[in-house]
This record gives structure tokens, C-alpha cells and sequence, in this order.
């Protein structure tokens, strides 16, 4: 049996009181990997952002669930708890507190309980290990002085460690050299199991070739104007955005 993760309805959503989405419909099951794609400003951040709760992005209607439960009202630390991750298109510099503090202080925070000291050291240097990042970024103060790309795989490096129940990642193989996507692209397969479901946020299609990806939405101008299977990638890839838009949706599967 399909157990829902995500569903979103009739989501409209505002940023400095402009209009950004315009009634989007999303269903994610536990197990899936779903992909966004759209050319820039369609509101694939504004989607995700809301889903995570970030307070700048104003919800005007429609609804969020997680688990059959309704999010919409809860606040960003709590959706956080409940298990989504954000890993954000532009990850912020925070000075003074370092990788590993910033990634133990956030799994204290979601569990609730302290993290025991020596295991935690050991399954973070596993995930980097896994994500081929030198040790010495775990003392380093958060994303001060990292290239966009070690920004990213920092970004990969706290889901693997927090081990969300839902994952959306925004454009996180932006900017990534070649081997470097495959890097991340491996570390999401391995994240990736029955229980949990990632959203991806692309508009590079290496990411995806280590995934089964089960579901690909189009967002155009704020609404999903063409969902398909893991086809509608090539199918952009080769015809763009705009055969979609004069009716070439219907032969996406
Ligand atoms: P995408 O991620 O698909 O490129 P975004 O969700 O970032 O698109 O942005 C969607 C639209 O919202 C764009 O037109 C963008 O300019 C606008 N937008 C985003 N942030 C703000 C803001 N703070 N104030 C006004 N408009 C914004
Ligand atoms: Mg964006």
C-alpha cells in the first residue's frame, strides 16, 4: 500500500505581496523521488521554501500536509522535526559556528535528545567519507570561504547526517563539477529508501541518472502545467519547455 508523504492542494503563495503560485496540486508517497523542473523564476524556491515554512513566503490558499497531518500553521523549526530538509539554492555563511556544531546542534534539535558524542563523530565521518570531503571542513565555520560547490555537497552532507523523512533539494547540483554531481547524486540514492522521498529541484539531468526517479513535474508561471514519468526529462531535454506549453503535455506517460 502507497503511504502519502506530501500533499499539496490548491497551494497559492506570495512573496512581497506578488503573486508567485497559482494553485499547485503535488502528491508525494513514501518511497518516491519526485523531480521539479521550469525555467528560472516559474517558483519552483517559492515552492519549496513554503513547504519548509520559511516566513518570507506567504501562503495565501490552499493546503499542506505531511503525513495526513495538516503543516500549514507550523513554524519552520517544527516542520524541521517532523522530518523535511531544505537544502537551499543559495546556502548562507554562518560565521563562528562550524559544520560539525551546526549539524549536532540540528540533530539535537529535531530528536530531542543529546547526541552521544563518539557516534556521531563516526557516522559523520562516514557521510563524508561517502561524499569524498576532507575531514578538516568539519571544523570549518559554515559555507565561510566555500566554493559553490563545497557549499552543495555541505548541503548533502546535513541531509545525510539528519536523515529527513522528506528531502527537497533545490538545485543542489548547480554549480558542481562533473564528478562532483555524481558524488551527490550518489549520496541521494544512498539516502534514498522505502520509508523516505526526495524532491529535486533541476535543471541538470546527471543528477538523476543514478536515481529512479518516478514522477517529473514541469512549474511554469506558477503552476504545474505537465507531470510525467522519468521520459518527460528527455523529452524537455530535447524539445524545451515550450512543446509542452502548445499541448505536447499529453504524450508525457
Ligand atoms: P525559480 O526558483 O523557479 O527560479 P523563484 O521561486 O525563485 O523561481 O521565484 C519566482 C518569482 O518570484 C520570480 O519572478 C522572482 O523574481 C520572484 N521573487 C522571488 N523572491 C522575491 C522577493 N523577495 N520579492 C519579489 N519577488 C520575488
Ligand atoms: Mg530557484
Amino acid at each position: 500500500m502507497t503511504e502519502q508523504l506530501l500533499s499539496i492542494c490548491g497551494l497559492y503563495a506570495a512573496v512581497d505581496g506578488k503573486e508567485i503560485l497559482k494553485g499547485v496540486d503535488l502528491q508525494i508517497n513514501k518511497g518516491e523521488v519526485h523531480v521539479i523542473m521550469g525555467p528560472n523564476g516559474s517558483g519552483k524556491s517559492t515552492l519549496v521554501n513554503l513547504i519548509m515554512g520559511q516566513p518570507k513566503y506567504e501562503m495565501t490558499a490552499g493546503s499542506i500536509a505531511f503525513e495526513g497531518e495538516d503543516i500549514s500553521a507550523l513554524k519552520i523549526h517544527e516542520r524541521a522535526r517532523k522530518g523535511i530538509f531544505l537544502s537551499f539554492q543559495n546556502p548562507e555563511e554562518i560565521p563562528g559556528i562550524t559544520v560539525e556544531n551546526l549539524i549536532r546542534t540540528s540533530q539535537n534539535a529535531i530528536s530531542g535528545e543529546t547526541v552521544k558524542i563518539m557516534a556521531f563523530k563516526k557516522n559523520l565521518q562516514k557521510a563524508m567519507d561517502a561524499l569524498k570531503m576532507d575531514t578538516a571542513y568539519a571544523s570549518r565555520h559554515v559555507n565561510v570561504g566555500f566554493s559553490g560547490g563545497e557549499k552543495k555537497r555541505n548541503e548533502i552532507l546535513q541531509m545525510m547526517m539528519l536523515n529527513p523523512k522528506l528531502a527537497l533539494l533545490d538545485e543542489t547540483d548547480s554549480g558542481l563539477d562533473v564528478d562532483a554531481v555524481r558524488i551527490v547524486s550518489a549520496g541521494v540514492s544512498r539516502f534514498k529508501n522505502a520509508q523516505n522521498g526526495v524532491l529535486i529541484i533541476t535543471h541538470n539531468t546527471k543528477i538523476l541518472e543514478q536515481l529512479q526517479v518516478d514522477r517529473v513535474h514541469v512549474l511554469m508561471n506558477g503552476r504545474i502545467i505537465c507531470s510525467g514519468d522519468a521520459g518527460l526529462v528527455d523529452k524537455i531535454n530535447s524539445e524545451g519547455y515550450s512543446s509542452l506549453v502548445s499541448g505536447g503535455c499529453k504524450n508525457a506517460g
